[in-house]
Formats: structure tokens, sequence, C-alpha cells
């Protein structure tokens, strides 16, 4: 049983000292004073001794475990310390190595447009208002005076979910939807997305982003309407700039105009953006047809309103001198950060 002990002491005491690294330390833990050790074993055994040995060899086992524990904690100290100084060594930090700035993030140049065109409106006391994308066709179409049956209805080729529920195709729907809830007077605008099918090229996208607004008072006129329009275009394009109105055709407007700014390139010479004309279209608007306001419950005998609607790529695209609708959506950086 010495001569076991001895051994036993001789291999523990190489097999920690040729240990480089601490995980190989528990190793040894284990095989010596785990539960199935072989130290842990030795002790079990003492039962079989000659009742006069135990006493001796108890107290050697003893004292080989504390020994054992003792040099694996010096070693495992060793260790620790070895393996700091490697880590210090290999992760040493260069000062000298300039900085590197935060890449600051900022408003993308649609949402930039969406709060100037807001803050315009909500100055002249406007509330901002939105609606569900995902629409009723009564509410995108029929409550907008457009039947299933006319013709208004190709103008804006649709995507259908199921035969009344589709994606909106106007932001309109949210001022029918308003109208239902509350009496006039009614001053909001509703800013969102809207979907068509269209191809994805320079000046079309199947989704994009429109604001429509809506009044509706006791007294309102079309010359409101101008001088509101007015205030707008003078906000966002320079005062000074040139409006025109010409007349046009909405299902839910009547009289309804088209709206043309002076071109932003040209200054109305006429040049390759405006087509030579001058002229470049902003917005639609026009008198809420009485049918609309008689949908909702309110009397056009009483009150009147006008609605008008603009697409905030082109805004933008105008404000900025973009040729490309597909710029806003494709995420590059490049183009991004120059706003
Ligand atoms: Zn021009």
């Amino acid at each position: 049983m010495r001569d076991r002990l001895e051994q036993l002491k001789g291999e523990a005491w190489k097999r920690i000292a040729e240990a480089d690294e601490t995980g190989e330390l528990d190793r040894i833990r284990v095989r010596y004073l785990g539960k199935k050790g072989e130290l842990t074993e030795l002790l079990r055994s003492l039962g079989s001794l000659p009742q006069e040995q135990r006493p001796e060899i108890g107290r050697l086992v003893n004292e080989l475990r504390s020994q054992l524990e003792g040099r694996l904690h010096s070693r495992l100290d060793t260790l620790q310390t070895e393996e700091l100084q490697r880590d210090l060594a290999r992760e040493t930090i260069d000062i000298s190595l300039p900085g590197r700035r935060p890449a600051v993030g900022r408003k993308h140049p649609l949402n930039q447009v969406l709060a100037e065109i807001e803050a315009v409106f909500m100055g002249m006391g406007f509330e901002v208002v939105e609606g569900p994308e995902v629409e009723l066709d009564y509410y995108n179409f029929e409550a907008l005076n457009v039947p299933p049956d006319h013709p208004a209805r190709d103008m804006q080729d649709t995507f259908f979910i199921t035969d009344d529920i589709l994606l909106r195709s106007q932001t309109s729907p949210v001022q029918v939807r308003i109208m239902e809830k509350r009496q006039p007077p009614v001053r909001i605008i509703a800013p969102g997305k809207v979907y068509r099918v269209d191809l994805f090229d320079a000046t079309h996208s199947p989704m994009f982003h429109q604001v429509e607004g809506l009044l509706v008072d006791e007294v309102t006129t079309f010359g409101d309407l101008k001088g509101i329009l007015q205030v707008f275009v003078s906000a966002l394009f320079g005062k000074g700039r040139g409006v025109r109105f010409r007349p046009s055709f909405f299902p839910f407007t009547e009289p309804s105009a088209e709206i043309d700014i002076e071109c932003i390139m040209c200054s109305g010479r006429g040049c390759r953006v405006c087509s030579n004309t001058g002229w470049l279209e902003i917005l639609g608007a026009g008198m809420v047809d009485p049918r609309v306001l008689s949908k909702v419950g309110y009397d056009p005998e009483v009150v009147q309103g006008f609605a008008f609607g603009m697409g905030v790529e082109r805004i933008a695209m105008l404000k900025y001198g973009i040729d490309d609708i597909r710029l806003f959506f494709e995420n590059d950086m490049r183009f991004l950060a120059q706003f």
C-alpha cells in the first residue's frame, strides 16, 4: 500500500509539473481527487486492510491528498499568471492609431421632405392623421365616388387582395374614415404609403408616398384652396415661385385642378426637365364633390370642402433635382448621405 501511494505521488507530481494549461490541471484533479479518482478509490479500500494498518495508511492518504491539492493550486496560480501575460502581450492597444469616428445616422430624404410638408400644413392648423394601408374597396373607391364600373378605376391599377380588400392606391380613404367619425370643421392631412401596379423604373414605383389634405367647413372656397397651396409652394420651393392651376378631372372633386410650379431647373424659360414648357406638375386638388360629402352624412348645402394630394417622391425629386425615383429605395449610402 505504501509503495502504491509513493508511485501515485510520483506520477501526480510529474503530471502537475508538465501541465501547461489550466484545463489540464482540472483533468488531473478529477483523475486523483474526483469521485472515482485514484486517491479516492484508495481511501475507500482502506476497509480491506488489517485493522492495525488502517490509521497509518489513512493518515498517509490524507496527507497526500492535501499535498496534491496544494500543488494543483500553486501550479494553477503559475499557469494563470502566464496566460494573463500572454493575453496582455497579444492584445496590446496601439494608442497612436486614430480613433474610428462613429457613423451618425440621419433622416431619409423622403422623411425629411415629409416632415417639411407636415410642418407647413400644421402651421396652418391641419392635423396629421393616418389610416390602414390594407384597405376596403369601399373606402378606396366607392366612398370616393368611384363605383365598381366607373372608368376612373382604370386610371389606377390596383393590387387587390380579395374582391373587396386591396392595398390602398391613394391616402384619400383616410379622409373618408375621418369624416365618418367627426363633424365639420375638418382640417387634416394624411401622409402614408400607397400602392399601384406599376413598373419599377426611373419615374414609377409600385409603392410610393402621398400626402393628401382635406378641409371641410361652412364657408370654404376655391380661393382658400389657392391661398393654402400658394403658401405651401413658397415654403417648399421658395418665395416668388410661380404657380398655375390647370383644369383637370378627379372623381371625388368638382371642379378639379392640377397645380404646376415654375420649373426649378430653368425658372420657366424651358428645359429638358420641364419638356420646354417651363412648368412642372406637383399636385392635384379640387373642391370636394358634394356626393362624397353626402355619403359620410354631411349636408353639402351647409358645408363645402377642398382636397389636395401630392406624391412625396415627386416633391423630393423636384426639390433636390433627383432624376430617378429608384434612388430613394436602393439604400445606397453614397446617395442617402448627401441629404
Ligand atoms: Zn425647365
